[in-house]
């Protein structure tokens, strides 16, 4: 603290992001990202503005990428607005959509950066308590609301909610925005993207971190009704006319065009989890199940931190959450390459022994 800093500032209470270890050698299963590279058309794109001129300031509006986007799912680029990751997106989303008089609602267990950015922004919120078996309840989303945001598949459960259900929350609440958070959407869930033509109040995040290899190229974007953009649009235009860089609109471009590549690594990534789950299985884990690119196991009630620890000693990284106190026995594991899960498995087998 210091005589310096805005009440504001002292308020907050940061997200803290997954650890990026400096040390090599290490098997990196702790932050959802994609053991296989980027697409080699992204590459190409990355070098091709490298010959070209970086002098100049980028496209504000994205519009090459964003046609890259609409062109993918069907739509129009006005339908689409792209951000700095979507961290940034939805950093966005809770200033433009979600700050009304009401709380808005999401799940006691999800995604940390919710909270954090309902701090920055004042918005009040709800927690609503996942069900026993780690599910939302789409009927306890069904009360006066400020607007509901959730993952899906959720983080860090990795549990997916049907699109059934997405829609009888969405008829349930025809005046508040529905933002459908689907960072890991491609790993095994349906999309609720079909459905922003029937409902103006739904908004579809999604990342290229994750399922496109790009984390460290940060390009998110957000899907909906004109209207939802447009709000977006304005904060962004509030805030930084240039959040994408060239290379990043050129690489995420490059990316959403290369069909058979992304289809190749999400199939390898889901194939690599369902031996994973069966391996852990069998060493006596409950795994719940995901579709997402990382599970949540624990090992019957032994606490998750000190299989974590253990697992660190191995140089094998993995996340825990010790709160709430009923997610504290899990570990969140990424899924690697197979050669990766096949060293977490033997090293879980000598540290159980
Ligand atoms: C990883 C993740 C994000 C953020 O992705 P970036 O585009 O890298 O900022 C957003 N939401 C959830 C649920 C995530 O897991």
């Amino acid at each position: 603290m210091s005589k310096f800093w805005s009440t504001t500032v002292e308020r907050l209470t940061p997200y803290v992001p997954g650890e990026q270890p400096k040390l090599a050698n290490l098997v990196k299963l702790n932050t959802n990202e994609n053991p296989y590279g980027p697409s080699p058309r992204v590459l190409e794109a990355l070098q091709m503005e490298v010959a070209e001129s970086l002098r100049l300031y980028p496209d504000p509006d994205s519009e090459r990428l964003r046609g890259a986007i609409a062109e993918y799912y069907g739509l129009k680029p006005a339908n689409v607005f792209v951000g700095n990751g979507s961290d940034e997106v939805l950093a966005h989303i809770f200033q433009a959509l979600l700050k009304h008089d009401q709380p808005i609602l999401f799940p006691d267990i999800t995604y940390s950066f919710y909270p954090v950015y309902s701090g920055l922004y004042e918005v009040g919120y709800q927690r609503i308590p996942l069900t026993a078996s780690f599910e939302i309840d789409v009927s306890d989303y069904i009360q006066p609301n400020g607007g509901i945001i959730f993952p899906n598949p959720n983080a860090p459960t990795g549990r997916l909610l049907a699109l059934g259900e997405i829609e009888r929350l969405l008829q349930a609440n025809p005046d508040s925005v529905v933002v459908v958070d689907e960072a890991y959407i491609d790993f095994g869930g349906e999309s609720a993207i079909p459905l922003i033509e029937k409902y103006p109040q739904l908004l579809v995040v999604h990342t290229l971190s994750k399922a496109r290899s790009l984390a460290g190229l940060r390009v998110g974007y957000a899907v909906g009704h004109p209207d939802l953009i447009e709000a977006l649009v304005r904060v962004k235009d509030s805030f930084n006319s240039y959040p994408l860089d060239r290379f990043a609109q050129a690489g995420a471009a490059a990316a959403m065009e290369d069909h058979a590549y992304f289809e190749q690594t999400r199939r390898q990534v889901m194939a690599t989890r369902e031996k994973l789950v069966a391996d852990l299985e069998s060493l006596g884990f409950t795994v719940l199940p995901s579709s997402a690119n990382f599970i949540f196991a624990r090992y019957k009630e032994r606490d998750g931190a000190e299989l974590t620890a253990a697992l660190r000693e191995r140089s094998i990284i993995v996340r825990h959450f010790k709160n709430p106190a009923r997610i504290a026995p899990f570990m969140r594991i990424t899924i690697g390459t197979d050669e990766q899960c096949q060293q977490l498995v033997s090293a879980l087998r000598e540290i159980l022994r």
